[in-house]
């Protein structure tokens, strides 16, 4: 990776044009000097990969290379996939599952970790039946459909004595750690408003948005999404809120947006508009839609601003802050994610609460307030 001194950070990205400027713009961990890279070489997590669809495919790509992960097996329902992903991958027959079989898992010890990115409403089962292997899990967002799943999911992890992580990529994406600390550290004052929208689903493979339209795609079944946008990526749009604040919601307000196209959303929203208050008295206004294409982030505070947009989608991110540019060098995100929580249980200790099961089950409880919110009309208390 290239090694990036404050100056030269400063010339590339062009942040700031006086002292003051780049005191308020340059974060923090580039002020200290960067410990040179040591490569490493000692033993990897063993990854399964459990559905192997889109965001699959990414985090597949995104691995290769990484340090201390390995993609070692996959689980899939479609043999056509096996054989494709065992030769793309190298990957051992005794290391290929399907859904069926998956539970034979638990004799495999070349597995330590399985990575469930299926359709919502599967989570639940394979967070469990991971756990029941013994296996550390990762799922992806949202968590579950609803906060009874999401406490089963945390107990049968915890029953088992295994760590269950969420596939929360932007917790270690630069750009989102900046405007983190922007927030939290009130770099600009107290942030009193923040605006987060949210994009519609995009297939990077495709390279064009993910056909809704079929029939058969999961996200418009009620029963396998547990809802629609809202779940798919209204979630960033919360997550982004929480953390820049670094405090949690105590009320929302919501309304449904128009549905435009009745036969594709007969059974979940084509948009969502939701209003959270946080304890500082801070107001975050969400909106996110299948139906008009928005990706940005903005926050005002006391002495100033911030912003990034595209702020969500994959990157890379283009930001300011009322002082000046903010942009970082885009990274693979999902290797690092990754690498970060292998590195984690690789030491033998306990994940940051930041991407554990029981951050997953806070954001389930925003959405399942902002449904409720939406569908009486009422202002729901957290
Ligand atoms: P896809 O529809 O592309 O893939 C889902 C895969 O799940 C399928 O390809 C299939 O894999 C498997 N599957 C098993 N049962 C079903 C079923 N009944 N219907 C459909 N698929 C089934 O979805 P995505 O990859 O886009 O999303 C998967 C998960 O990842 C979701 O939870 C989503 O929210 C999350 N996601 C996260 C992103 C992020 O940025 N963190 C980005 C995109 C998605 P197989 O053929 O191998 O059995």
């Amino acid at each position: 990776m290239e090694k990036i001194s404050r100056r030269s950070f400063v010339n590339k990205f062009g942040i700031g044009v006086s002292a003051s400027v780049i005191a308020t713009s340059i974060p923090s961990f580039l002020s200290a000097a960067e410990p040179e890279h040591i490569p490493y070489n000692g033993k990897k997590i063993n990854l399964a990969l459990c559905g192997l669809g889109i965001y699959a495919n990414i985090v597949a790509e995104s691995m290769q290379g990484s340090e201390y992960c390995n993609l070692a097996g996959i689980v899939t329902g479609t043999p056509s996939k096996a054989i494709k992903w065992k030769e793309k991958y190298n990957i051992p027959d005794k290391n290929i599952y399907n859904y069926e079989n998956f539970d034979e898992i638990i004799k495999n010890k070349d597995i330590d970790m399985v990575y469930v990115i299926l359709p919502n409403s599967m989570h639940k089962d394979f967070v469990i039946r991971s756990a029941k292997a013994g296996k550390h899990v990762i799922t992806e967002k949202p968590m579950a459909i609803d906060v009874k799943e999401c406490e089963e999911m945390i107990k049968a992890c915890n029953d088992n004595k295994v760590q269950l992580a969420l596939g929360y990529r932007l917790h270690y994406e630069p750009t989102h750690l900046e405007i983190k600390r922007l927030g939290q550290e009130k770099v600009f004052g107290q942030v009193r408003y923040i605006e987060s929208l949210g994009y519609k689903t995009y297939d990077t493979i495709a390279k064009k948005p993910v056909d809704i339209n079929s029939p058969a795609n999961w996200r418009l079944n009620k029963k396998l999404s547990g809802g629609g946008p809202l779940m798919d990526l209204g979630i960033y749009c919360i997550q982004v809120s929480r953390y820049i604040l670094g405090e949690e919601p105590i009320s929302v307000t919501a309304q449904f947006g128009t549905i435009n196209d009745k036969n594709r959303f007969s059974e979940t929203e084509e948009s969502i508009s939701w209003q959270m208050v946080f304890p500082s008295g801070a107001m975050a206004n969400g909106n996110t839609s299948c139906g008009y294409n928005i990706d940005r982030t903005y926050a005002s505070a006391d002495y100033g601003s911030f912003e990034l947009s595209p702020g969500l989608s994959y990157g890379p991110y283009e930001g300011k802050t009322s002082k000046g540019p903010l942009k970082f060098p885009p990274i693979k995100q999902q290797q690092k994610q990754l690498d970060e929580i292998s590195k984690v249980l690789l030491a033998n200790k306990k994940l940051p609460d930041h991407i554990t099961g029981e951050e997953g089950l806070k954001d389930i409880k925003i959405i399942n307030a902002i449904y409720k919110a939406a569908e009486t009309g009422k202002k729901i208390i957290l």
